[in-house]
Protein backbone atom coordinates (compact mmCIF):
# COMPACT_ATOMS: atom_id res chain seq x y z
CA UNK A 1 0.00 0.00 0.00
CA UNK A 2 1.22 3.31 -1.09
CA UNK A 3 1.09 7.00 0.44
CA UNK A 4 -1.80 7.63 -1.93
CA UNK A 5 -4.03 6.26 1.40
CA UNK A 6 -3.19 9.64 2.80
CA UNK A 7 -4.83 10.76 0.19
CA UNK A 8 -7.74 8.33 -0.42
CA UNK A 9 -10.55 11.54 0.93
CA UNK A 10 -9.66 13.41 -2.55
CA UNK A 11 -10.63 12.69 -5.78
CA UNK A 12 -7.66 12.19 -8.22
CA UNK A 13 -6.59 13.38 -11.66
CA UNK A 14 -5.55 10.88 -13.84
CA UNK A 15 -2.34 12.78 -16.05
CA UNK A 16 -0.68 15.59 -17.22
CA UNK A 17 0.63 15.98 -20.46
CA UNK A 18 3.06 18.14 -22.30
CA UNK A 19 4.64 18.28 -25.82
CA UNK A 20 7.45 20.69 -27.17
CA UNK A 21 8.85 21.81 -30.78
CA UNK A 22 12.18 23.19 -30.76
CA UNK A 23 14.70 24.22 -33.32
CA UNK A 24 17.13 23.07 -31.39
CA UNK A 25 17.61 18.99 -30.39
CA UNK A 26 16.99 19.08 -26.96
CA UNK A 27 12.97 19.12 -26.87
CA UNK A 28 13.18 16.25 -24.00
CA UNK A 29 15.31 18.73 -21.84
CA UNK A 30 12.24 21.12 -21.81
CA UNK A 31 9.61 18.60 -21.40
CA UNK A 32 11.77 17.45 -17.90
CA UNK A 33 11.26 20.80 -16.78
CA UNK A 34 7.78 20.71 -17.66
CA UNK A 35 6.82 17.94 -16.23
CA UNK A 36 7.72 19.07 -12.67
CA UNK A 37 5.99 21.71 -13.04
CA UNK A 38 3.07 18.99 -13.56
CA UNK A 39 3.63 16.35 -11.42
CA UNK A 40 0.60 16.93 -8.87
CA UNK A 41 -1.38 15.63 -12.41
CA UNK A 42 -0.19 12.19 -11.60
CA UNK A 43 2.96 11.13 -9.41
CA UNK A 44 2.84 6.88 -10.05
CA UNK A 45 4.82 6.83 -13.81
CA UNK A 46 6.75 9.18 -15.93
CA UNK A 47 8.05 9.80 -19.38
CA UNK A 48 9.30 11.19 -22.33
CA UNK A 49 9.13 10.02 -25.75
CA UNK A 50 11.52 11.92 -27.89
CA UNK A 51 11.25 12.25 -31.74
CA UNK A 52 14.39 13.03 -34.11
CA UNK A 53 13.17 13.21 -37.78
CA UNK A 54 10.65 10.35 -37.17
CA UNK A 55 12.85 8.13 -34.98
CA UNK A 56 11.05 8.08 -31.63
CA UNK A 57 12.95 7.04 -28.77
CA UNK A 58 11.13 6.28 -25.29
CA UNK A 59 12.35 6.26 -21.45
CA UNK A 60 9.08 6.08 -18.90
CA UNK A 61 8.94 4.17 -15.67
CA UNK A 62 7.07 4.13 -12.65
CA UNK A 63 8.12 6.87 -10.25
CA UNK A 64 8.08 10.62 -10.14
CA UNK A 65 9.68 12.94 -12.49
CA UNK A 66 13.01 13.06 -10.03
CA UNK A 67 12.85 9.46 -9.93
CA UNK A 68 12.73 8.06 -13.24
CA UNK A 69 14.93 11.14 -14.83
CA UNK A 70 18.00 11.33 -12.37
CA UNK A 71 20.97 12.79 -13.67
CA UNK A 72 21.81 13.38 -17.17
CA UNK A 73 22.69 10.70 -18.56
CA UNK A 74 18.61 9.72 -18.52
CA UNK A 75 18.28 12.17 -21.11
CA UNK A 76 21.18 11.83 -23.12
CA UNK A 77 19.42 9.20 -25.28
CA UNK A 78 16.26 11.15 -25.63
CA UNK A 79 17.37 13.59 -28.97
CA UNK A 80 15.32 15.37 -31.62
CA UNK A 81 13.31 18.85 -31.95
CA UNK A 82 10.03 17.36 -30.80
CA UNK A 83 9.33 15.87 -27.21
CA UNK A 84 6.36 14.73 -25.78
CA UNK A 85 5.82 13.82 -22.32
CA UNK A 86 3.69 12.25 -19.43
CA UNK A 87 2.31 12.50 -15.76
CA UNK A 88 -0.20 9.84 -14.11
CA UNK A 89 -1.42 8.78 -11.36
CA UNK A 90 -2.78 4.88 -11.71
CA UNK A 91 -5.15 3.07 -9.80
CA UNK A 92 -5.15 -0.17 -7.69
CA UNK A 93 -4.11 -2.92 -10.46
CA UNK A 94 -2.77 -0.48 -13.20
CA UNK A 95 0.69 0.09 -11.64
CA UNK A 96 2.33 -1.59 -14.31
CA UNK A 97 4.98 0.05 -16.62
CA UNK A 98 2.84 -1.02 -19.49
CA UNK A 99 0.36 1.47 -19.09
CA UNK A 100 2.75 4.16 -18.33
CA UNK A 101 2.91 6.89 -20.98
CA UNK A 102 3.87 8.43 -23.48
CA UNK A 103 2.70 4.87 -25.75
CA UNK A 104 5.02 4.07 -28.89
CA UNK A 105 3.19 2.60 -31.72
CA UNK A 106 5.16 1.66 -35.56
CA UNK A 107 2.61 1.49 -38.20
CA UNK A 108 2.51 2.92 -41.78
CA UNK A 109 2.30 6.27 -40.73
CA UNK A 110 6.04 5.68 -39.11
CA UNK A 111 6.46 5.81 -35.81
CA UNK A 112 4.21 7.26 -33.82
CA UNK A 113 3.77 8.14 -29.87
CA UNK A 114 0.61 9.45 -27.96
CA UNK A 115 0.17 11.22 -24.45
CA UNK A 116 -3.56 10.65 -22.93
CA UNK A 117 -5.14 12.62 -20.24
CA UNK A 118 -8.97 11.47 -19.63
CA UNK A 119 -11.24 9.12 -19.69
CA UNK A 120 -13.71 7.42 -22.77
CA UNK A 121 -16.93 6.45 -21.53
CA UNK A 122 -17.52 3.65 -24.49
CA UNK A 123 -13.69 2.71 -24.05
CA UNK A 124 -15.57 -1.24 -24.40
CA UNK A 125 -17.10 -1.09 -27.74
CA UNK A 126 -13.81 0.79 -28.84
CA UNK A 127 -11.81 -2.12 -27.46
CA UNK A 128 -14.25 -4.79 -28.79
CA UNK A 129 -14.18 -3.52 -32.77
CA UNK A 130 -10.68 -3.24 -32.54
CA UNK A 131 -10.57 -6.80 -30.71
CA UNK A 132 -12.72 -7.74 -33.73
CA UNK A 133 -10.15 -6.62 -36.30
CA UNK A 134 -7.07 -8.13 -34.93
CA UNK A 135 -5.59 -6.10 -32.85
CA UNK A 136 -4.48 -7.15 -29.74
CA UNK A 137 -3.79 -5.38 -26.27
CA UNK A 138 -0.99 -4.96 -23.74
CA UNK A 139 -2.75 -3.11 -21.68
CA UNK A 140 -6.69 -2.02 -20.62
CA UNK A 141 -6.27 1.48 -20.93
CA UNK A 142 -8.41 3.48 -23.28
CA UNK A 143 -4.97 5.15 -24.15
CA UNK A 144 -3.74 1.94 -26.18
CA UNK A 145 -7.27 2.22 -28.04
CA UNK A 146 -6.97 5.41 -28.94
CA UNK A 147 -3.17 4.97 -30.27
CA UNK A 148 -4.50 1.86 -32.27
CA UNK A 149 -7.59 3.47 -33.62
CA UNK A 150 -5.46 6.61 -35.18
CA UNK A 151 -3.45 4.23 -36.12
CA UNK A 152 -5.94 2.06 -38.10
CA UNK A 153 -7.71 5.10 -39.48
CA UNK A 154 -4.67 7.11 -40.39
CA UNK A 155 -2.32 4.09 -42.11
CA UNK A 156 -3.75 4.84 -45.55
CA UNK A 157 -5.18 8.51 -45.60
CA UNK A 158 -2.53 10.27 -42.87
CA UNK A 159 -2.39 11.54 -39.43
CA UNK A 160 -4.91 13.85 -39.94
CA UNK A 161 -7.66 11.69 -40.93
CA UNK A 162 -6.95 9.18 -38.42
CA UNK A 163 -7.40 11.45 -35.71
CA UNK A 164 -11.05 12.89 -37.35
CA UNK A 165 -11.74 9.23 -37.57
CA UNK A 166 -10.99 8.48 -34.02
CA UNK A 167 -12.72 11.69 -32.58
CA UNK A 168 -15.77 10.43 -34.61
CA UNK A 169 -15.79 6.78 -32.77
CA UNK A 170 -14.27 8.34 -29.31
CA UNK A 171 -17.10 9.43 -26.46
CA UNK A 172 -15.45 11.28 -23.57
CA UNK A 173 -12.51 12.68 -22.36
CA UNK A 174 -9.31 13.21 -24.03
CA UNK A 175 -6.57 15.44 -24.33
CA UNK A 176 -4.35 14.16 -26.64
CA UNK A 177 -0.74 15.31 -27.66
CA UNK A 178 1.27 13.09 -30.56
CA UNK A 179 3.97 13.59 -32.01
CA UNK A 180 4.86 11.46 -35.81
CA UNK A 181 6.96 12.41 -38.35
CA UNK A 182 7.66 16.14 -38.19
CA UNK A 183 4.80 17.12 -36.52
CA UNK A 184 3.54 17.66 -32.49
CA UNK A 185 0.08 17.48 -32.46
CA UNK A 186 -2.68 18.40 -30.18
CA UNK A 187 -6.35 17.54 -29.32
CA UNK A 188 -8.98 18.51 -27.25
CA UNK A 189 -12.32 16.82 -27.04
CA UNK A 190 -15.51 18.53 -28.57
CA UNK A 191 -16.66 18.72 -24.65
CA UNK A 192 -13.39 20.44 -23.12
CA UNK A 193 -13.28 18.58 -20.30
CA UNK A 194 -9.58 18.35 -19.33
CA UNK A 195 -7.14 21.69 -20.35
CA UNK A 196 -4.61 21.97 -23.11
CA UNK A 197 -3.00 25.50 -23.18
CA UNK A 198 -0.37 26.96 -26.04
CA UNK A 199 3.02 28.50 -25.49
CA UNK A 200 5.82 30.06 -27.32
CA UNK A 201 9.26 29.78 -26.71
CA UNK A 202 11.67 31.54 -28.74
CA UNK A 203 12.44 28.84 -31.28
CA UNK A 204 9.32 26.87 -30.98
CA UNK A 205 6.23 25.94 -29.23
CA UNK A 206 4.70 24.16 -26.03
CA UNK A 207 1.18 22.21 -25.82
CA UNK A 208 0.59 21.72 -22.09
CA UNK A 209 -2.21 20.89 -19.34
CA UNK A 210 -1.60 23.80 -17.67
CA UNK A 211 -0.30 27.06 -18.00
CA UNK A 212 1.88 26.40 -14.62
CA UNK A 213 4.51 24.31 -16.99
CA UNK A 214 4.81 27.29 -19.45
CA UNK A 215 5.88 29.64 -16.82
CA UNK A 216 8.43 27.22 -15.96
CA UNK A 217 9.73 27.03 -19.74
CA UNK A 218 9.77 30.52 -19.65
CA UNK A 219 6.86 30.30 -22.55
CA UNK A 220 5.21 33.15 -23.38
CA UNK A 221 0.80 32.18 -22.88
CA UNK A 222 -0.57 32.52 -26.53
CA UNK A 223 -4.37 31.07 -26.03
CA UNK A 224 -6.33 27.55 -24.75
CA UNK A 225 -7.18 24.79 -27.38
CA UNK A 226 -10.34 25.01 -27.89
CA UNK A 227 -12.60 22.04 -27.50
CA UNK A 228 -12.71 20.39 -30.50
CA UNK A 229 -9.84 21.59 -31.72
CA UNK A 230 -6.59 19.64 -33.37
CA UNK A 231 -3.24 22.05 -33.31
CA UNK A 232 -0.76 20.98 -35.64
CA UNK A 233 3.15 21.99 -35.05
CA UNK A 234 5.74 21.51 -37.66
CA UNK A 235 8.51 23.70 -39.29
CA UNK A 236 5.88 25.80 -40.78
CA UNK A 237 3.87 26.84 -37.56
CA UNK A 238 1.16 25.84 -35.32
CA UNK A 239 -2.08 25.41 -37.84
CA UNK A 240 -5.63 25.01 -36.29
CA UNK A 241 -8.12 22.87 -37.55
CA UNK A 242 -11.57 24.16 -36.38
CA UNK A 243 -13.78 21.17 -34.82
CA UNK A 244 -15.54 19.18 -37.13
CA UNK A 245 -17.82 17.85 -34.46
CA UNK A 246 -20.47 19.23 -32.78
CA UNK A 247 -18.66 21.12 -29.47
CA UNK A 248 -20.35 21.35 -26.21
CA UNK A 249 -17.61 23.27 -23.62
CA UNK A 250 -18.09 21.02 -20.25
CA UNK A 251 -14.46 21.99 -18.33
CA UNK A 252 -13.91 20.20 -15.09
CA UNK A 253 -15.06 22.23 -12.56
CA UNK A 254 -12.66 20.04 -10.56
CA UNK A 255 -9.82 21.10 -12.40
CA UNK A 256 -10.58 24.55 -10.63
CA UNK A 257 -11.46 23.65 -7.20
CA UNK A 258 -9.09 20.71 -6.35
CA UNK A 259 -6.51 19.59 -9.69
CA UNK A 260 -5.01 22.25 -11.30
CA UNK A 261 -1.92 24.16 -9.39
CA UNK A 262 -3.29 27.61 -8.19
CA UNK A 263 -0.54 29.34 -10.26
CA UNK A 264 -2.70 28.09 -13.25
CA UNK A 265 -5.11 29.87 -15.58
CA UNK A 266 -7.39 27.57 -16.90
CA UNK A 267 -9.43 28.55 -20.27
CA UNK A 268 -9.11 32.53 -18.66
CA UNK A 269 -10.29 31.51 -15.21
CA UNK A 270 -7.31 32.17 -12.88
CA UNK A 271 -7.42 29.00 -10.30
CA UNK A 272 -5.93 30.95 -7.25
CA UNK A 273 -8.92 33.52 -7.52
CA UNK A 274 -11.79 30.74 -8.25
CA UNK A 275 -10.52 29.14 -4.97
CA UNK A 276 -10.44 32.52 -3.20
CA UNK A 277 -14.09 33.23 -4.34
CA UNK A 278 -15.23 29.96 -3.57
CA UNK A 279 -14.25 30.05 0.42
CA UNK A 280 -15.43 34.39 -0.01
CA UNK A 281 -19.02 32.98 -0.22
CA UNK A 282 -18.64 29.91 2.27
CA UNK A 283 -17.82 32.69 4.60
CA UNK A 284 -20.96 34.40 3.47
CA UNK A 285 -23.39 31.04 3.94
CA UNK A 286 -21.45 29.75 7.18
CA UNK A 287 -21.98 32.86 9.44
CA UNK A 288 -20.61 31.06 12.39
CA UNK A 289 -18.14 32.72 15.10
CA UNK A 290 -14.54 31.69 15.31
CA UNK A 291 -11.55 32.82 16.09
CA UNK A 292 -9.35 31.43 13.58
CA UNK A 293 -9.98 30.35 10.28
CA UNK A 294 -7.30 27.85 9.31
CA UNK A 295 -6.84 25.54 5.94
CA UNK A 296 -6.26 21.73 5.19
CA UNK A 297 -3.12 22.77 3.42
CA UNK A 298 -2.36 22.86 0.33
CA UNK A 299 -5.15 22.86 -1.61
CA UNK A 300 -7.81 24.33 0.66
CA UNK A 301 -5.28 27.49 1.41
CA UNK A 302 -6.90 30.12 -1.36
CA UNK A 303 -10.16 29.40 -0.17
CA UNK A 304 -9.45 29.98 3.38
CA UNK A 305 -8.01 33.14 2.71
CA UNK A 306 -10.99 34.46 0.83
CA UNK A 307 -13.31 32.62 3.56
CA UNK A 308 -10.90 34.94 5.94
CA UNK A 309 -11.03 38.10 4.52
CA UNK A 310 -15.14 38.21 3.68
CA UNK A 311 -15.76 36.99 7.42
CA UNK A 312 -13.08 39.62 9.61
CA UNK A 313 -11.95 35.92 11.05
CA UNK A 314 -8.08 36.03 11.06
CA UNK A 315 -6.41 33.74 8.99
CA UNK A 316 -3.65 31.11 10.45
CA UNK A 317 -1.94 28.18 9.94
CA UNK A 318 -3.25 25.00 12.27
CA UNK A 319 -1.62 21.98 10.25
CA UNK A 320 1.57 21.69 8.61
CA UNK A 321 1.94 19.09 5.52
CA UNK A 322 4.92 17.19 6.02
CA UNK A 323 5.96 17.34 1.89
CA UNK A 324 8.52 14.52 2.17
CA UNK A 325 6.38 11.60 2.17
CA UNK A 326 7.27 9.08 -0.72
CA UNK A 327 5.23 7.04 -2.81
CA UNK A 328 6.51 4.11 -1.23
CA UNK A 329 5.22 5.17 2.52
CA UNK A 330 4.19 1.56 3.74
CA UNK A 331 1.41 1.35 6.25
CA UNK A 332 0.68 -2.35 6.86
CA UNK A 333 -1.86 -2.31 9.60
CA UNK A 334 -4.94 -0.39 9.88
CA UNK A 335 -3.34 1.02 12.72
CA UNK A 336 -0.34 2.41 11.05
CA UNK A 337 -3.18 3.85 8.54
CA UNK A 338 -4.69 6.29 11.21
CA UNK A 339 -1.04 6.91 11.99
CA UNK A 340 -0.82 7.93 8.32
CA UNK A 341 -2.65 11.93 8.91
CA UNK A 342 -0.56 12.81 11.69
CA UNK A 343 2.51 11.72 9.70
CA UNK A 344 1.47 14.23 6.68
CA UNK A 345 -0.69 16.46 9.04
CA UNK A 346 0.96 17.64 12.09
CA UNK A 347 -1.00 20.29 14.10
CA UNK A 348 0.38 23.89 15.53
CA UNK A 349 -0.61 23.20 19.16
CA UNK A 350 0.54 27.19 20.01
CA UNK A 351 -2.54 28.49 17.69
CA UNK A 352 -5.19 25.83 17.67
CA UNK A 353 -5.40 25.38 21.80
CA UNK A 354 -8.55 26.98 23.39
CA UNK A 355 -9.68 28.77 19.50
CA UNK A 356 -12.53 28.36 17.73
CA UNK A 357 -11.62 26.94 14.35
CA UNK A 358 -12.99 27.01 10.69
CA UNK A 359 -11.10 24.27 9.23
CA UNK A 360 -11.57 25.22 5.10
CA UNK A 361 -11.21 21.48 2.87
CA UNK A 362 -11.53 21.89 -1.06
CA UNK A 363 -14.10 19.26 -0.91
CA UNK A 364 -15.20 16.06 1.44
CA UNK A 365 -15.41 13.06 -0.49
CA UNK A 366 -15.79 10.10 1.78
CA UNK A 367 -15.25 12.21 4.82
CA UNK A 368 -12.17 9.60 6.56
CA UNK A 369 -9.32 12.07 6.31
CA UNK A 370 -12.00 14.97 7.58
CA UNK A 371 -12.63 12.80 10.27
CA UNK A 372 -9.29 12.36 11.25
CA UNK A 373 -8.16 16.29 11.17
CA UNK A 374 -10.83 16.89 13.17
CA UNK A 375 -10.01 14.86 15.89
CA UNK A 376 -5.93 15.62 15.95
CA UNK A 377 -7.21 19.25 16.17
CA UNK A 378 -9.35 18.67 18.93
CA UNK A 379 -6.89 16.58 20.25
CA UNK A 380 -3.96 19.56 20.01
CA UNK A 381 -6.89 21.43 22.22
CA UNK A 382 -9.63 23.04 19.74
CA UNK A 383 -12.19 24.35 21.43
CA UNK A 384 -14.87 23.98 18.51
CA UNK A 385 -14.16 23.18 15.21
CA UNK A 386 -16.27 24.09 12.09
CA UNK A 387 -15.78 22.46 9.00
CA UNK A 388 -16.30 24.14 5.59
CA UNK A 389 -15.91 22.71 2.16
CA UNK A 390 -15.00 25.16 -0.76
CA UNK A 391 -17.16 22.90 -3.17
CA UNK A 392 -20.87 21.12 -2.88
CA UNK A 393 -21.23 18.07 -1.74
CA UNK A 394 -19.92 15.09 -4.09
CA UNK A 395 -22.84 12.62 -4.96
CA UNK A 396 -22.03 11.27 -8.42
CA UNK A 397 -18.84 9.31 -9.62
CA UNK A 398 -16.97 10.69 -12.38
CA UNK A 399 -16.40 8.83 -15.96
CA UNK A 400 -14.15 11.38 -17.34
CA UNK A 401 -10.95 10.74 -16.27
CA UNK A 402 -11.04 11.60 -12.78
CA UNK A 403 -10.40 8.93 -10.50
CA UNK A 404 -13.84 8.62 -8.22
CA UNK A 405 -15.27 5.91 -5.90
CA UNK A 406 -18.33 3.93 -6.75
CA UNK A 407 -21.17 6.29 -5.85
CA UNK A 408 -22.14 4.31 -2.48
CA UNK A 409 -18.91 4.74 -1.17
CA UNK A 410 -19.42 9.11 -1.12
CA UNK A 411 -20.48 10.13 2.26
CA UNK A 412 -22.79 12.19 1.01
CA UNK A 413 -24.49 9.24 -0.59
CA UNK A 414 -24.26 7.49 2.32
CA UNK A 415 -25.51 10.04 4.90
CA UNK A 416 -27.38 13.17 5.58
CA UNK A 417 -26.06 16.09 6.10
CA UNK A 418 -26.05 16.26 10.32
CA UNK A 419 -24.90 12.62 10.04
CA UNK A 420 -22.07 13.26 8.36
CA UNK A 421 -21.61 16.15 10.87
CA UNK A 422 -21.76 14.23 13.50
CA UNK A 423 -19.43 11.25 11.75
CA UNK A 424 -16.85 14.00 11.26
CA UNK A 425 -17.13 15.29 14.64
CA UNK A 426 -17.60 18.99 13.86
CA UNK A 427 -19.21 21.49 15.10
CA UNK A 428 -20.96 22.65 12.23
CA UNK A 429 -20.68 21.82 9.20
CA UNK A 430 -20.97 23.69 5.52
CA UNK A 431 -20.76 23.07 2.13
CA UNK A 432 -20.77 25.72 -0.56
CA UNK A 433 -24.47 25.69 -1.95
CA UNK A 434 -24.54 25.04 -6.16
CA UNK A 435 -25.93 28.31 -6.86
CA UNK A 436 -22.48 30.06 -4.91
CA UNK A 437 -20.66 27.52 -7.27
CA UNK A 438 -22.56 28.44 -10.31
CA UNK A 439 -22.12 32.42 -9.12
CA UNK A 440 -18.30 31.53 -9.17
CA UNK A 441 -18.04 30.05 -12.74
CA UNK A 442 -20.09 33.26 -13.22
CA UNK A 443 -23.19 31.83 -14.68
CA UNK A 444 -21.98 30.05 -17.91
CA UNK A 445 -22.89 27.04 -18.88
CA UNK A 446 -19.76 25.52 -19.60
CA UNK A 447 -19.14 23.27 -16.76
CA UNK A 448 -19.27 20.38 -15.65
CA UNK A 449 -20.33 20.00 -11.98
CA UNK A 450 -21.67 15.71 -12.59
CA UNK A 451 -19.91 14.40 -9.53
CA UNK A 452 -22.27 17.27 -7.38
CA UNK A 453 -25.07 17.88 -9.32
CA UNK A 454 -25.45 14.24 -11.71
CA UNK A 455 -25.90 16.30 -14.67
CA UNK A 456 -23.43 14.79 -16.87
CA UNK A 457 -22.74 16.32 -20.23
CA UNK A 458 -23.35 13.40 -21.91
CA UNK A 459 -24.75 10.28 -22.16
CA UNK A 460 -23.00 7.56 -19.89
CA UNK A 461 -23.66 3.99 -21.25
CA UNK A 462 -24.67 1.62 -18.60
CA UNK A 463 -21.60 -0.44 -19.23
CA UNK A 464 -19.07 2.66 -17.99
CA UNK A 465 -17.25 2.41 -15.13
CA UNK A 466 -16.23 5.61 -12.80
CA UNK A 467 -12.58 6.80 -13.98
CA UNK A 468 -9.76 4.78 -12.39
CA UNK A 469 -11.66 1.47 -11.75
CA UNK A 470 -9.87 -1.35 -13.13
CA UNK A 471 -11.54 -3.11 -15.69
CA UNK A 472 -11.61 -7.13 -15.04
CA UNK A 473 -10.04 -8.55 -18.49
CA UNK A 474 -11.83 -7.15 -21.53
S1 LIG B 1 -17.97 14.49 -13.09
FE1 LIG B 1 -16.89 15.88 -11.66
S2 LIG B 1 -14.76 15.25 -11.68
FE2 LIG B 1 -15.75 14.33 -13.50
S3 LIG B 1 -15.41 15.79 -15.19
FE3 LIG B 1 -17.37 16.31 -14.27
S4 LIG B 1 -16.88 17.84 -12.70
FE4 LIG B 1 -14.97 16.82 -13.24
Amino acid sequence: MSANILESDSLHEECGVIGVYRESMDAATSVYYGLYALQHRGQESSGIAANNGGSISLRKKLGLVSEVFHGSHTLSGLNGNIAIGHVRYSTAGEGDVRAAQPLVARCKLGDVSLAHNGNLVNSESIQDMLSDSGVIFQTTSDSESILNLICQHGNTRGIEAGIHAAMGLMKGAYVLIITVGDQLIGVRDPYGFHPLCIGKLSDGWVLASESCALEALDAEFVRDVTPGEIVIINKDGLRSIEPAHWCRKSLCVFELVYFARPDSVVDGVSVYDFRRRCGALLAKQSGVEADMVMAVPDSGIPAAIGYAETSGIPYGEGLIKNKYIGRTFIQPTQEMREDAVRIKLSTIRQNIEGKRLVVVDDSIVRGTTCRRIVGHLRDAGAKEVHVCSASPAVRYSCYFGIDTPYREKLIAVQKEHDEIREYLGADTLTYLSMENLASVCEGRDCYCKACFDGNYPMEVPATARPSGFVKEGR
